[in-house]
């Protein structure tokens, strides 16, 4: 697909929002139309050789009596067995690539462009393999009158189609473009996308499909240390090489206090042999130095010698395309933004409340993290090997603004995180930044005590998804769930959420802080449904983990630094988006609390058990905020809290960005939710109590 002459269009939509309809108007402007999805039934039509394979895979009763295939019944057999759905993808998948490079390879080299038209790319993990990712919404009034007219079908069941799909805010959030279908002209709209796709997109799948980078060992030098690690006995062989630099600076009171630059080489072995595992990690070693540490790795064993073949590097798409590599940008630079955001936040901060500012802290920090990793793995006395890399770079502005009136000190705290290059410090994003660290921190000199007491609690999207990161996912990490540290251990397929509660970890998020093109043992990043409509859909899995529980690697096997072993993590983790209006759940909040920002807190991860600070609330009567309260936590149950969501918002767009610690090993997440609203929190106050309402 990166191979093409010409630029890829991704194009998607939700149901019955008109994708065929813009895809016409494209190819009214001489693009090609691909129905990628036509190409999956397609693979197998009655006589294909891809319907003869799923034959031999899963037995005549997949056939319908007519010869075609029963999708029907596949469906219904692969529903709930992973194994079953990873033999049936492993069949269609390579298929129906191969038609659709074989589609693309046969147009014409001068073709303007492919639209590669699917219902599902975002729910695929897809949507950043393109030059440009554009998904058609429309109002879903409409949407559901479309569907209901075209396919003669009840108002619930059209809904329930819709909502068996992302949502138009999630799909908005891959989308270089989101076209509204909802009856205005699109010719405006559509030409000048086009316009500047067609500027833009070689340099856009340049820096989306990098072409490899210089390596440290040779793809047949990593083979051969494989081979030595694996020459006597073991089902698996691993090895994990990095390349990371970084820098931070911190200034505190106008003076740079921290300016630190590092450089990492390093490398670690893995081998695992049943249940045991080795391993090994080296600082900037030799060839000659990783084979003596697989020599010593391998010595315990007394099993034969793998057969490790060949390693081919397979090479994938980030979802973070990077302009301005920050390894590349020099130091003065850095300090020049450091000093222009803290005097901003002066500048804020006076403006808001003259003298009240005591303290303008301001970090900045980059990382760029390169990785190779060759892994050689035996499946049913086959071995197979793979060599993958990866690119990962990563840049985060904090600051921290301190106000005080003569009795009190009140911080405000505000970070601009993304996998980005350094081109996300535009002017607008740092004095977006240093402003809500002032604002925050000048606001709540004239906060009051919270009330004490159990509250319906609305946390407002800007609230960003701590809770659900901190109190549900964690218990989604497969390690936990197998080792019955998880309130969710041993539900799946059970309803753990109220209906509409679906809860999503996604690694293909453009630039978020969360996102990368491979995880850390070399698989794809992708889309994992966690929860669907309060059923639990599947955990986040490491190679370890899912082989243990007969499901397929996710993604989310993830390492602080070559000197750790991978475990299940999160990426991007976030409540689904509903569909009522933000401003209707507050307004019928008659007494309560609105939450704008969670600070820090504990969790237990067992029981889901979570106290969170409140660094930005409001005491809402009548549905209107009465007061900005301070020193507030809130405390409840995490998995009763899902239980209890009946009102959920459409407005999913802000993440909050963290690194997350597990076992001693720091990873980059962000995490996000819509407008919820909690029925009954225990908001922890200074205040009187006030009688519950509950
Ligand atoms: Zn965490």
């Amino acid at each position: 697909m990166h191979a093409s002459p010409f630029p890829i269009l991704g194009l998607s939509g939700g149901i019955a929002a008109g994708k065929s309809f813009v895809a016409g108007k494209l190819a009214a402007r001489g693009w090609a139309v691909v129905d990628a999805d036509g190409l999956a039934r397609e693979a197998v039509l009655p006589g294909s050789e891809g319907l003869t394979a799923l034959v031999a895979a899963f037995g005549p009763g997949c056939l319908r009596p007519d010869g075609a295939l029963d999708r029907a019944w596949l469906a219904a057999h692969v529903f709930s067995d992973d194994a079953a759905r990873a033999r049936l993808n492993a069949i269609l998948h390579p298929r129906i690539e191969a038609l659709l490079a074989g589609r693309l390879a046969g147009l014409p080299a001068d073709t303007r462009g492919a639209v590669l038209d699917a219902a599902l790319w975002v729910e695929r993990g897809k949507a950043h393999h393109f030059d440009a990712f554009w998904t058609v919404d429309a109002p879903e009034v409409l949407r559901l009158q479309r569907l209901q007219a075209r396919d003669g079908i009840t108002r619930e069941a059209a809904l329930a189609r819709l909502r068996a799909q992302a949502t138009p805010p999630e799909r908005a959030l891959h989308a270089d473009l989101v076209i509204p279908n909802d009856g205005r002209d699109l010719t405006g709209i559509l030409a000048g996308a086009e316009v500047a796709l067609l500027a833009n997109w070689k340099v856009r799948r340049a820096r989306t499909w990098r072409t490899p980078m210089p390596a440290p060992f040779s793809a047949d030098q990593l083979r051969d240390v494989l081979a030595t690690l694996l020459s006597r006995g073991g089902d698996y062989g691993e090895a994990f090489v990095e390349r990371r630099r970084a820098h931070a600076l911190g200034m505190d009171d106008g003076r740079m206090e921290d300016v630190l630059a590092s450089e990492t080489f390093g490398a670690s072995l893995r081998l695992v042999d049943g249940e045991t595992t080795r391993f090994a990690d080296l600082i900037a070693p030799t060839f000659e130095e990783l084979t003596e540490a697989a020599r010593t790795l391998a010595a315990p064993g007394t099993g034969g010698a793998a057969g490790v073949p060949a390693l081919l590097l397979k090479t994938h798409p980030t979802p973070s395309p990077v302009e301005r590599d920050p390894g590349r940008v020099a130091l003065s630079e850095k300090v020049a933004l450091v000093r222009r955001a803290e005097a901003l936040a002066r500048t804020e901060a006076e403006a808001l409340r003259p003298g009240a500012l005591k303290q303008v802290s301001v970090g900045y920090g980059d990382s760029t993290q390169r990785v190779w990793i060759a892994a050689a793995e035996s499946r049913n006395g086959a071995w197979s090997g793979t060599l993958t890399e990866d690119h990962r770079t990563q840049v985060v502005l904090r600051a921290n603004v301190t106000a005080g009136d003569g009795t009190q000190l009140q911080t405000g705290y505000q970070a601009l995180g993304e996998t980005r290059g350094f081109e996300l410090f535009t002017d607008e994003a740092v004095a977006h930044t240093v402003r809500e660290a002032a604002r925050l921190a000048v606001q709540a000199l004239d906060a009051q005590p919270a009330p004490a007491g159990t509250f319906p609690v609305v946390l407002s999207s800007s609230a960003g998804g701590t809770m659900i990161h901190e109190a549900c996912g964690h218990g989604l990490e497969a390690d936990l769930a197998l080792a019955g540290m998880s309130a969710f251990a041993g539900k799946l397929g059970q309803k753990v959420a109220a209906e509409g509660v679906t809860i999503i970890d996604d690694g293909t998020l453009p630039h978020k802080r969360g996102s990368q093109a491979i995880d850390d043992e070399g698989n794809p990043v992708s889309r994992v449904v966690l929860i669907e409509n309060g059923v639990l859909k599947a955990y986040l899995q490491s190679r370890k983990t899912s082989r243990k529980m007969n499901a397929e690697p996710t993604g989310n096997g993830r390492r602080e630094s070559y000197r750790h072993l991978p475990i299940p993590r999160m990426r991007n983790t976030f409540l689904a988006a509903g569909s009522e209006a933000p401003e209707a759940i507050l307004r019928d909040l008659d007494r309560g609390l609105l939450v704008k920002r969670m600070g820090g807190g504990q969790v237990d991860t067992v029981t889901g058990n979570f106290v969170f600070q409140v660094t930005e609330g409001y005491w809402v009567e009548n549905g209107e905020p009465k007061y900005p309260v301070k020193n507030a936590t809130l405390s409840g149950c995490g998995p009763e809290v899902l239980k209890g969501l009946t009102r959920i918002g459409t407005d999913l767009h802000h993440f909050d960005i963290g690194t997350c610690g597990k076992d001693g090993q720091g990873v980059p997440v962000s995490d996000a939710l819509p407008t919820i609203l909690c029925p009954a929190l225990v908001v922890g106050g200074t205040a009187e109590p006030l009688p519950s309402v509950i």
